[in-house]
């Protein structure tokens, strides 16, 4: 894990080896090698989409309401909705800051930036980060998150929305969950873009760029206005024939992932040995440098439309005079 002083950037404690790799998804000619390793990266290990899926099959199977009990709006069931992404939420990202921050599991081994998390600063709700953090990601976001949830639902139990079955249709089941995933990026990477042109952003998306040095509990800690736009990426499922588990895996995906790539470490070390991947250095650079990598770097829409930083210094110019033109 040690890196070679002659490469290794002044202003980060520790990043990936720079310029960061471009997703070859959508690469031309084809290749498609590069795209089943890029691929089978993200599903054949033991990695945060893996477990989502596996959360959304435990949860369907065990702690999901009856159709016939979810025809009709109530508020039983609506609150096990709410209980179960809450305690999920709480697993995750208070999971992940326990070991991080509080607990400091394995100090600043595999940190991006080497700051610790704000205290006493006013630019936050309560004057402290994760208090602000913990608080947006609760109220605003969880909320959203839950609604699109149980209204969808709601539909589906009463044939408002196309459900399919696993055993009927098992290619298109097993399709849909690769899918979800670029899709999730994709509709990202617009609301994103939305979200930055600036009377939205100063309206909504500024209360997430709080945190520029980022941790476990900023990764869904968004305006109500942002919360609403950012979940409407599960509004798909209106539409497009789906299973509870496709619904489920894709709020995980929404509302878990960015806990986990927002922790600020490259990964979890334990004994020496990094562990599991967690944070994300594509979406560390955005936090950083605002006007760049807008998606995920599981898919190349930033290079596509020009907005990608590769961590190299030629990229922070360059995205310092789009981010000068933008606001001039
Ligand atoms: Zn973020
Ligand atoms: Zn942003």
């Amino acid at each position: 894990m040690a890196q070679d002083p002659e490469t290794k950037s002044r202003i980060w404690n520790h990043h990936p080896d720079l310029p960061i790799p471009v997703s070859p998804i959508l690469s031309w000619p084809p290749q498609p090698l590069a795209w089943l390793k890029w691929i089978s990266a993200y599903w054949l290990t033991l990695s945060a989409v893996t477990v989502e899926l596996a959360l959304a099959v435990v949860v369907y199977t065990w702690f999901q309401p009856s159709w016939d009990e979810m025809q009709v709006l109530a508020l039983g069931w609506a609150a096990q909705i709410w209980l179960r992404n809450l305690i999920l939420l709480l697993l995750v990202a208070g999971g992940l800051h326990v070991w991080f921050i509080t607990l400091k599991g394995q100090g600043h081994s595999l940190k991006f930036d080497a700051r610790d998390q704000t205290r006493h600063n006013g630019h936050f709700t309560f004057r402290n980060q994760v208090a602000d953090n913990m608080f947006w990601s609760i109220a605003s976001s969880l909320s959203f998150w839950t609604l699109y949830e149980i209204g969808y639902f709601w539909a589906a139990a009463n044939g408002y929305a196309p459900r399919i079955s696993a055993v009927e249709h098992p290619v298109w089941f097993v399709l849909w969950l690769v899918l979800i995933p670029i899709w999730s990026s994709f509709h990202f990477y617009w609301a994103h873009r939305l979200l930055h042109w600036p009377p939205l952003y100063k309206l909504a998306h500024s209360l997430h760029h709080r945190n520029i040095n980022i941790g476990p509990w900023a990764g869904i800690s968004m305006h109500p206005v942002e919360g609403a736009l950012y979940f409407s990426t599960l509004l798909v499922h209106f539409v497009v024939p789906s299973h509870p588990i496709h619904f489920l895996f894709h709020g995980y995906v929404n509302g878990l992932n960015p806990c986990v790539s927002h922790s600020g470490f490259e990964g979890v070390v334990a004994r020496n040995r990094k562990r599991l991947n967690t944070g994300d250095f594509f979406h560390q650079l955005h936090h950083r440098y605002f006007e760049c990598n807008y998606g995920t770097a599981e898919m190349p829409w930033d290079v596509i439309f020009g907005s990608f930083h590769d961590g190299s210094e030629e990229a922070t110019r360059a995205t310092r005079e789009r981010k000068k033109q933008m606001y001039t």
